[in-house]
């Protein structure tokens, strides 16, 4: 059953990567198992169904490996959160410091409408830059961002404190 998932047990741990210092947490071993995969979507689903959500977000890459199953499951549309210059249309964009490094993400400018309902989904929060600029473009869109959803936290770093306000659920922690 579900319940004797432990999660952990799939992801794997890559000490120096990217960079001397990081312990990466890789979750393409929890992806490539189709019933862990089944069941994490799942967990997370079942958290955040009462938030009457209208919309996924989702930052690339790993945010659209999670957020777009989420988006199926609780059958809603999904809108993609990019690096700058990869989305076709009318963006808006955002700048935001990364754990290791610095970036800029963008929106499609009508991916989201005034006063929908929005979760954010990622793989995982570290220090909550992605998801606080990720809120910003959705915000500057009138969308309302009632929840954050996360396989994986890592505590240490923080993040949940940039994200106030809003619901954060994260399947599994790491101290
Ligand atoms: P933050 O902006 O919260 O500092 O960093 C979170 C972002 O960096 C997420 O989009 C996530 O994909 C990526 N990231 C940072 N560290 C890790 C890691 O150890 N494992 C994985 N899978 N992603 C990470």
């Amino acid at each position: 059953s579900k319940a004797s998932y432990n999660f952990k047990d799939y992801i794997r741990v890559i000490p120096d990567f990217p960079q001397p210092g990081i312990r990466f947490k890789d979750i393409t071993t929890l992806l490539k198992d189709g019933p862990a995969y089944r069941a994490v979507i799942d967990e997370m689903k079942a958290a955040v169904e009462h938030l009457k959500i209208d919309v996924v977000a989702g930052p690339e890459a790993r945010g659209f490996v999670v957020g777009a199953p989420l988006a199926l499951a609780l059958g809603v549309g999904f809108a993609p959160i990019r690096k700058s210059g990869k989305l076709p249309g009318e963006t808006i964009t955002a700048s935001y410091d990364l754990e290791y490094g610095k970036d800029q993400l963008a929106m499609h400018k009508d991916a989201i409408s005034p006063g929908q309902r929005v979760l954010i989904a990622d793989d995982l929060l570290a220090t909550g830059g992605t998801i606080q600029t990720s809120m910003n473009l959705i915000r500057q869109l009138g969308g309302e961002v009632v929840g954050a959803s996360f396989l994986i936290e890592l505590a240490y770093l923080n993040g949940r404190e940039k994200l106030d306000g809003i619901d954060v659920f994260s399947l599994m922690t790491y101290e």
